[in-house]
């Protein structure tokens, strides 16, 4: 018989392990877990920084709550939402854990400059919304070694505080509007000024009217020339020439 792959990842003789280095073990392998993911998302991100720190456990907090072990698995991708309610690192961190995506409609940025996170589970209409405490850059003074720099030692202190100094959890209930919701496009609409096709409800509707946003004047930017389409140059054509 011809014998199996060795699985290097399994710890031999684990089994046998008393109790308490079990947990240890355990404590240990999680860890090990835990730097692989924040490794991951530094990467992704672009940098290491303190948010992916926060952002890294805020998510595995989140996930944790709500039941969800494996969220880029197919059993679970569909179930799992999260709003975020600022755009700096950490939020790069908690997509890059979970798996959500603008593109999927999973991730929903809530302009709030908080920062803020709720993770809602689907399939049991679970929601809960977690908030990094201010309080934690000062508490990270305590957890830190002689002679960091702010940056590293806010770093290395977010590894280790307890979650409870880190973040705030609240239980919440959101009604996700059918429009908002993952999946192919239940509502699609022409505005009535300039014929866009607007999809997912986004249209203005003001004094009887359907609008885009560019029409009802709430765009986020105005046009150089008055209804001028640039043209795109033709040499921009061929992939190559970028
Ligand atoms: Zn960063
Ligand atoms: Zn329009």
């Amino acid at each position: 018989m011809v014998p199996g792959p060795v699985d290097h990842n399994k710890k031999r003789g684990s089994m046998y392990l008393p109790e308490k280095h079990k947990q240890f073990s355990i404590a240990h392998q999680k860890r090990e877990s835990f730097e692989t993911l924040l490794a991951g998302s530094a990467k992704e991100h672009g940098h290491l920084c303190p948010g992916q720190v926060i952002g890294v456990r805020m998510a595995l907090l989140g996930l944790k709550l709500l039941g969800l072990a494996n969220p880029k698995e197919t059993r679970e991708i569909r179930k799992l939402v999260v709003y975020v309610e600022i755009d700096r690192c950490a939020t790069d961190a908690i997509s890059y854990v979970t798996g959500v995506k603008l593109g999927r409609r999973s991730l929903k940025f809530k302009d709030y400059g908080i920062m803020a996170a709720t993770f809602v589970n689907l399939s049991t209409q679970k929601a809960f919304r977690i908030v990094s405490r201010e309080s934690s850059r000062e508490n990270a003074k305590a957890f830190a070694l002689q002679g960091e720099n702010l940056h590293t030692m806010q770093l290395e202190a977010y590894k280790i505080m307890p979650l409870s100094k880190l973040f705030t959890v609240q239980e919440v209930s959101i009604n996700i509007p059918a429009a908002d919701m993952p999946g192919p496009s239940a509502f699609k609409i022409s505005c009535d000024k300039c014929g866009v096709i607007l999809r997912d409800q986004k249209e203005v509707r003001t004094q009887g009217k359907i609008l885009c946003h560019a029409c009802a004047g709430t765009a986020y930017y105005t046009e150089k020339e008055q209804s001028t389409h640039k043209k795109i140059p033709e040499q921009f054509h061929l992939f190559h020439n970028f």
